[in-house]
């Protein structure tokens, strides 16, 4: 796998395979630090029913690579190789921070964390972008493309209606009988985790805070029923941490059900 290091060489191969997996390209808004202007790209797969909708996000974090891979991967192989999503509405983001991706940095060209601006007063344009653009419609699953540093293993965030209903276990599950590690400690993030999943029902979901809030935690707010965020560990290969996000995308799609 050819590992991307410039935005723009990204989002042109990004735009190929998409076109050639049938998905249409908009421009969600132009990122304009003095150097040079960067679009922000929504990709969407129309389905001609009322299917349900399913947004992938990825490259909000500049730094975090496997993400905006992970879907650049995802579209080479569509659809062939991903019938569990041809009855769904399938809309993405390929890379929500091209200026971070360019600058190998977590923060925006303005030093913005945009995982924390969702919602707030006068949010970064990036995220001014994708709010005006999620509030047209309602998004039944969110699925998020993150990695972290400092994990041995993969973890996730997972967003469920209530606790019985998570399926974040069986993902953990098919990733470690594929022999990829799993971050099993008990306190990831500060937050309680048990074998690598971080679970929050839409009881125990913080209140949200007027300062921004993680995309999730927003995508909840809009209405979405379930959000999952996905972190691959960066010290594997690229290879492997696409490996885990399109593995677990797999695992989530046969567990799913829409409305729940
Ligand atoms: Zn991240």
């Amino acid at each position: 796998m050819t590992e991307f290091k410039n935005s723009r060489d990204f989002l042109d191969q990004i735009s190929r395979a998409a076109i050639s997996a049938g998905f249409r390209e908009r421009i969600l808004g132009v990122v304009t630090p003095p150097d040079k202007s960067y679009p922000i790209i929504g990709l969407s797969k129309k389905m001609p029913s009322r299917a349900p909708r399913i947004l992938i996000a990825a490259g909000i974090h500049g730094d975090e690579p496997s993400g905006p891979h992970a879907v650049l991967s995802l579209l080479e192989t569509f659809p062939h190789e991903w019938p569990e999503l041809s009855p769904y509405h399938v809309e993405i983001v390929p890379l929500i921070n091209p200026t971070g991706f360019d600058r190998r940095q977590r923060t925006n060209w303005q030093g913005i964390d945009l995982n924390r601006s969702f919602g707030s007063a006068s949010p970064p344009l990036e995220i001014r972008s994708l709010m005006n653009d999620y509030r047209r419609r309602k998004i039944d699953l969110f699925v998020d493309f993150h990695e972290d540093v400092d994990t041995p293993g993969f973890y996730l965030y997972e967003l469920s209606p209530v606790e019985s209903e998570s399926f974040g276990a069986h993902i953990i599950t098919v990733l470690r009988k594929n022999s990829l590690p799993v971050n099993a400690s008990e306190i990831i993030e500060g937050m309680p985790a048990i074998n690598g999943l971080i679970l929050r029902t839409s009881r125990s979901v913080p209140r949200f805070f007027r300062k921004g809030a993680p995309q999730g935690l927003y995508m909840k707010k809009l209405g979405t029923v379930r959000t999952l965020t996905f972190e691959t560990p960066t010290a594997l290969p690229l290879e492997q941490r696409v490996s885990m996000h399109l593995l677990s995308l797999r695992t989530t799609l046969k567990h799913w059900k829409p409305g729940r």
